[in-house]
């Protein structure tokens, strides 16, 4: 059976004496078995974290890495490098990271290789913005950022995979998608992986949402059947609000 996870991507939030603070608050409370919860600090806090959550089950998370093993990349971190300091899982295709940085499908292909070379475990991100939902071709998009950047990998390597349905329209803007345009979409992604690889494969991999998912409507969307959880921006950041989306998704609690 498929894992529920729910991840908190901090993005450019939060200095050592912060993630500490929110660590010792976090450390307090009660996981549920069920959920597997990941934190993705700052790069230069990982290492911090990492020490303060030894023997703790939140798993730390690393928002983007570079596709190089190593050499003449100035400010940017390997694979190994996050291995390093206790990180094992890593964002990668954010759109912030897409629109901002200029990611695209063919360096992402490369990343998740550096990623899966590396054992590690891989969040992939998907999701269209607001013209092509508009247009109505929103599956038709996400079904190209999976098939050029993930569906190279082997049958194998699936087990490292965890994708994140993400409508860059829901993200930090306030507006979520409804929980049935969830569903629709994360139900095209895993028949999509269904005809690519195998139904076993697709019924295998944990498809998180993420798009201004709060502690009052966490409960709606991780409802929805081929939801495992979800990928939290601004509602990660206080310790109350993500542990209450943490303990939504706990679907052995839901009535
Ligand atoms: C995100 O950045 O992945 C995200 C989902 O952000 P927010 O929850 O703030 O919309």
């Amino acid at each position: 059976m498929r894992k529920q996870i729910v991840a908190a991507n901090w993005k450019m939030n939060y200095d050592l004496a912060e993630t500490e603070m929110f660590l010792v608050e976090l450390k307090k409370q009660v996981f549920p078995e069920n959920v597997r919860v990941m934190l993705g600090p700052s790069f230069t806090n990982l290492n911090h974290a990492f020490k303060s959550l030894r023997d703790h089950p939140v798993e730390l998370v690393a928002q983007n890495m570079h596709q190089s093993e190593e050499g003449a990349f100035t400010g940017e971190i390997s694979a190994k490098m996050l291995k390093s300091v206790g990180a094992n899982i890593v964002i990668l295709g954010h759109s912030e990271r897409r629109t901002y940085f200029n990611e695209d499908n063919a360096i992402l292909a490369e990343k998740v290789n550096t990623g899966l070379e590396n054992e590690m475990t891989i969040i992939f991100c998907v999701g269209e913005e607001l013209q092509e939902r508009e247009k109505g071709k929103q599956f038709e998009f996400v079904k190209t950022q999976l098939s050029e950047g993930l569906f190279h990998i082997s049958d194998d390597a699936w087990k490292q995979i965890i994708i994140a349905y993400e409508p860059v329209w829901a993200i930090g803007t306030g507006k979520t998608a409804t929980s049935e345009e969830v569903q629709e979409m994360h139900e095209f992604i895993r028949k999509t992986i269904a005809e690519s690889y195998s139904p076993k494969i697709a019924e295998n991999v944990s498809i998180l949402y993420g798009g201004s998912v709060k502690p009052d409507n966490a409960k709606k969307i991780f409802k929805q059947p081929d939801v495992d959880g979800g990928l939290i921006g601004g509602a990660s950041l206080k310790v109350k609000s993500f542990m209450d989306i943490v303990n939504a998704c706990d679907k052995s609690q839901s009535e």
